[in-house]
């Protein structure tokens, strides 16, 4: 039976690129050989990785802007570290919106002081907080644009004029926004671009250098923008995918078809939740993310049945993180429309039996 699946990362991604990772398996480009057990330097391989970054910079509209693409790995947490590494010399502001930016300003403080200049710790990060002043003299401002656990995501992003970093693990390519106003962005492959294995760094290289500090190889942007994210092996697979995903999205239209498409999907389960008397959001209605929809049932109501008519419908992956509780659909660029609609009407038909 056909799955729908709404898992938060590893998710859902297109089944066109899935068929054809398949086949690039077994033989790629015709040669025989499987994607997997060739050089990282050949040919072949060298063309898949220049192409995933070019599609990467174009899809984002940064291409001669002074921006670099890189696939690294160690996921967006090694991120969190390898951005203060180079960036942090004194001083840096973050702005933390739940888990991963908590986690993110922890690693920061190893390297330099840290400013929260506001946090929405206090209701159970349900809200993006809005009216913060950031302090002079920072090296950069760090935040994350969709919180994956919470469901929140950022509309207006802080307006500053030193390096702007941004954690777009989970809603990269989901959203038209002016890219060129970031100076840092990275992203796990996993949520929004491909599997568990790479993450995509995309940089100004202006903003390189100056930091005092020396800096290992494996943790220095201008070592990996050097080597052309060859300075080590690879994670391949991860980056073969990764392309297709970003060609798939390409051929769609881009960033701005795919936004039309995530917006209709977000808004039949988000007009569900608040029309259904069972349900309630958990996100603030302003802050609500388009790719991660957090809801709950409503105090009282046995999730028992729910869960017995979504698992029948062939629905996985929307039990909620424990630390919100209840669910949430992650509705990422590959989810088609039609399985969240799939998930709107067992919520409706719930209701109705219930
Ligand atoms: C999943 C996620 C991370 C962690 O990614 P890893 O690749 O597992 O390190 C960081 N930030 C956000 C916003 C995420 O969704």
């Amino acid at each position: 039976m056909k799955k729908h699946n709404f898992s938060a990362g590893p998710c859902i991604l297109p089944q066109e690129v899935l068929q054809q990772s398949a086949d690039a398996l077994l033989n790629f480009n015709g040669s025989d050989l499987s994607i997997i057990e060739i050089s990282h330097r050949s040919k072949d391989f060298v063309a898949v990785m220049d192409k995933a970054c070019a599609l990467a910079l174009e899809l984002l509209g940064l291409e001669n802007k002074g921006y670099k693409a890189l696939f690294l790995q160690g996921g967006a947490s090694t991120q969190f570290l390898m951005a203060a590494y180079n960036l942090l010399e004194k001083k840096a502001a973050y702005l933390n919106t739940g888990t991963w930016s908590s986690k993110a300003l922890k690693e920061a403080k190893l390297f330099g002081e840290v400013v929260e200049v506001a946090s929405s710790k206090d209701h159970n990060f349900n809200y993006i907080p809005k009216n913060y002043t950031i302090p002079d003299g920072v090296d950069y401002v760090h935040c994350t644009s969709n919180n994956t656990i919470f469901g929140t995501q950022i509309f207006e992003f802080p307006k500053v004029s030193v390096p702007l970093v941004c954690d777009m693990s989970s809603d990269i390519f989901s959203r038209q926004l002016d890219f060129s106003k970031f100076d840092l962005i990275y992203a796990g492959a996993q949520k929004n671009m491909g599997p568990a294995g790479t993450t995509l760094v995309v940089i100004k290289e202006s903003i390189l250098g100056k930091v005092s500090r020396s800096i290992p190889a494996m943790l220095d942007y201008r070592e990996h923008i050097d080597k052309e994210s060859m300075y080590n092996t690879p994670a391949v697979f991860a980056v073969y995918v990764s392309m297709l995903t970003l060609e798939w999205l390409k051929n769609l239209g881009g960033i701005s078809a795919i936004e039309k498409i995530n917006d209709q999907k977000s808004k039949i389960l988000y007009d569900e939740i608040d029309r259904n008397p069972l349900f309630v959001g958990f996100a603030q209605k302003e802050d609500r993310s388009k790719m991660n929809v957090t809801f709950n049932l409503k105090e009282g109501i046995s999730n028992q049945l729910f869960d017995e008519m979504w698992k029948s419908a062939g629905i996985v992956g929307i039990n909620g993180h424990r630390s919100v509780g209840g669910y949430r659909a992650s509705i990422y660029n590959a989810m088609p429309f039609d399985s969240v609609k799939v998930l709107v009407d067992v919520m409706n038909e719930f209701a109705r039996k219930l």
